[in-house]
């Protein structure tokens, strides 16, 4: 894939949230001081329409609207959505019954669909629809009788989801160091799936041990690790190698804003650190570095590294050159509930919401 470096106007000198340093007593800097800024970088598709699935409820049905679990894993979105009066619950036994709740991108289980059910719940599944072709994946694979290997973290609310569908027939695969651990009951029938927002690389790394020992695994009918996920880190290991540091704006329960992270680091990265806002960069990290990548997990809107941006211009990293591996335009209808609200109110100001991927080209 080739890249194209484009300048970006900076935005001008920010409202502060910390004392600028006084970047003259900095470590020395060799070379000029510039930033690196990935493209693709934050919203992809799937979040962009759970997102604006909630503001739509909240916008026409009124507050509260409930939502299971965090909408898409980002403090700043959660908490600019509670103000709007989104309000977040773990389980949908903490839902008033009648209520409306709406499922987070990440997806749910059957159980919690039918649970929702018992309780005259009304739902709007703002499940994103690459998280559900691997839940259909799943059903499919169960149906045929395959002992299914979902690789991915345990204990992360879409793995959970997904585990939920089939759980008789699915184990999941944490990584490379569980593979020598996985029993099956029959090698010759045998798939894996996985998470959507894994290291690509360490995933296949996962799935070559995973052939030594079982070689006729099927690969699933399509890439289960999404668009975002890969582009995203696509553009992360070209900025690397020429970063003294890399910031990646997300939050911690965010799986590829974390890997985002590791990706750097892997590929080359001197320092790579994951912050949810500017104010958590520590100028400690600017001491003798001339070359700063930024980029954002798929959860985080583009204000929050636009406020990175402007705190680095302070420090004296006012050149900043955009480093495009992919467009994306890919679009989402929202989810089918919401759509037959908005038709009837005549609301057709977002039947469709996100942003998908094209690859540049030279
Ligand atoms: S990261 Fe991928 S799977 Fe997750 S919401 Fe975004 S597009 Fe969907």
């Amino acid at each position: 894939m080739t890249t194209a470096a484009v300048s970006v106007p900076m935005p001008a000198v920010p409202r502060r949230r910390r004392a600028p340093a006084d970047v003259t007593a900095a470590a020395p800097v060799i070379g000029t001081k510039k930033v690196l800024l990935a493209a693709p970088r934050g919203y992809c598709a799937g979040v962009d329409r759970a997102v604006v699935a909630v503001e739509k409820a909240l916008e026409h049905y009124g507050p509260p609207v409930y939502v299971r679990k965090q909408i898409v894993h980002n403090v700043h979105v959660v908490s600019s959505l509670e103000a709007k009066g989104a309000v977040f619950v773990d389980e949908t036994d903490e839902v008033p019954e009648g209520a409306l709740v709406i499922f987070s991108a990440h997806g749910v289980s059957p159980a919690v669909i039918s649970t929702a059910a018992d309780r005259g719940l009304r739902t709007i599944d703002a499940t994103c629809p690459l998280v559900t072709k691997v839940h259909r994946e799943a059903v499919r694979f169960a149906r045929d009788d395959f002992d299914i290997l979902l690789i991915g973290h345990e204990g992360h609310e879409e793995v959970e989801g997904t585990a939920g569908e089939a759980p008789e027939h699915i184990q999941i695969v944490n990584g490379p160091q569980d593979v020598d651990a996985v029993q099956v009951r029959d090698p010759e029938k045998v798939i894996w799936l996985s998470q959507t927002t894994l290291s690509v690389d360490e995933t296949m790394e996962t799935v070559r041990l995973l052939k030594d020992r079982f070689p006729t695994l099927q690969d699933p009918p399509s890439d289960d690790i999404c668009y975002a996920t890969t582009n995203r880190q696509v553009a992360i290991k070209k900025i690397a190698p020429a970063a003294d540091l890399v910031i990646v704006v997300g939050s911690a329960n965010s799986s590829n804003s974390v890997r985002l992270v590791e990706v750097a680091l892997e590929y080359g990265a001197k320092a790579s650190y994951r912050v949810d806002f500017a104010n958590e960069v520590d100028e400690s990290w600017f001491e003798g570095v001339a070359t700063v990548g930024v980029t954002s997990g798929a959860s985080v809107p583009e204000v929050l590294v636009q406020d990175v941006l402007r705190l680095l211009a302070d420090y004296g990293y006012q050149d900043v050159q955009e480093v495009v591996t992919a467009e994306e335009d890919l679009l989402f209808s929202l989810p089918k509930e919401l759509r037959a609200t908005l038709k009837q109110a005549g609301d057709a100001s977002r039947a469709l919401g996100g942003r998908g991927q094209r690859p540049v080209s030279s």
